[in-house]
């Protein structure tokens, strides 16, 4: 029997978090403004307390990605100390992807070698580009891209001029084929507060879906009542609601004792903080809200 091709009608979207590597002054910024164009436009009026700065979304027709800037990595890479060691490890376990530069200007560097090795270990997809290729001499570029191939054996080196853009294109699609299936985080053309409320509902109900089964996952619907970042304190507390529409279901997503709704919140706490870079305090409650569903100015606030 022939398999049956998928149907076009589902066209599935894809999307993650993609750090961004590389020593200063490689090209980060100036490759993410690229990337992101005029499309979006960057903000970082997110909690002071962001160790991973939301650098800019990039969205296309069927994915999204959310590059982060590492802080980490914005410092000059003298001091490998253990807790540099300790937040890329964190980093690069917590993002869907990383998207190491490296400067074909300079002779590379431990900083470069550093990286390197990290994302040797780590099991997730990495991109490797070779920034500033037009300040090289033509006769120099295949030297300067088999040092760099050396440098990281194992991953194919995409050549790249984030400012003239030649190779963006290229690099781009290597990205966007890594990205897993995933929701779209923030709306088209905007980060901003709300989106952040609409990331933090999403990752709160992608916990509570893979917790329950049948009829009961279509029921589901988050709504984040309040966020406060803590001044006294790097810590963020929210508040949300997970909304079912009868009372057998609350009793599933609450679980034996309270079970089920811990591990949710647990869990979705784990990847809030990862986001954020922050601790975070979630109190999760369940809540009835008959025929939620067939309500359309209710749907309408939970966009
Ligand atoms: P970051 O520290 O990694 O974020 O680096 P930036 O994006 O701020 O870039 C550092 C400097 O390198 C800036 O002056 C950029 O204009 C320059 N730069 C970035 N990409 C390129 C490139 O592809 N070619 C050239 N010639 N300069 C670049
Ligand atoms: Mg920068």
């Amino acid at each position: 029997m022939k398999a049956r091709p998928p149907a076009k009608a589902a066209r599935v979207f894809h999307s993650g978090f993609v750090a961004v590597l590389g020593r200063p002054n490689v090209g980060k910024s100036t490759l993410v403004n690229r990337f992101v164009g005029r499309k979006v436009s960057i903000t970082s009026d997110h909690p002071q307390t962001t160790r991973r700065r939301i650098s800019g979304v990039v969205t296309t027709d069927d994915c999204q990605m959310v590059l982060l800037d590492l802080p980490g990595f914005q410092r000059p890479f003298d001091s490998l100390t253990r807790r540099m060691q300790k937040t890329v490890d964190e980093t690069l376990s917590e993002v869907d992807a990383a998207l190491f530069l490296l400067n074909a200007e300079e002779p590379f560097a431990g900083g470069d070698r550093f990286i390197a090795a990290a994302v040797a270990e780590a099991k997730l997809p990495v991109v490797v580009a070779l920034n500033k290729m037009d300040r090289l001499a033509e006769k120099a570029m295949p030297r300067v891209l088999a040092e760099a191939a050396q440098l990281v054996p194992h991953l194919s080196v995409f050549p790249l001029s984030a400012l003239t853009g030649n190779g963006a294109d290229a690099l781009l699609a290597e990205l966007v084929a890594a990205m897993p299936e995933g929701p779209m985080y923030f709306p088209d053309g905007e980060v901003s507060d709300q989106p952040l409320e609409a990331l933090i509902a999403e990752l709160v109900r992608e916990q509570a879906l893979r917790r329950t089964r049948e009829e009961v996952p279509h029921a589901i619907a988050v709504e984040v009542a309040s966020i406060n970042e803590r001044k006294d304190r790097p810590l963020v507390e929210i508040e949300a609601n997970l909304i079912v529409e009868t009372e057998s279901q609350k009793a599933i997503v609450v679980g034996k004792g309270g079970s089920v709704v811990k591990q949710v919140g647990t869990a979705a706490r784990h990847e809030i903080e990862a986001i954020l870079g922050v601790q975070v305090f979630l109190a999760l409650r369940v809540k009835v809200r008959k025929h939620w569903r067939r309500d359309e100015s209710y749907i309408e606030r939970l966009l």
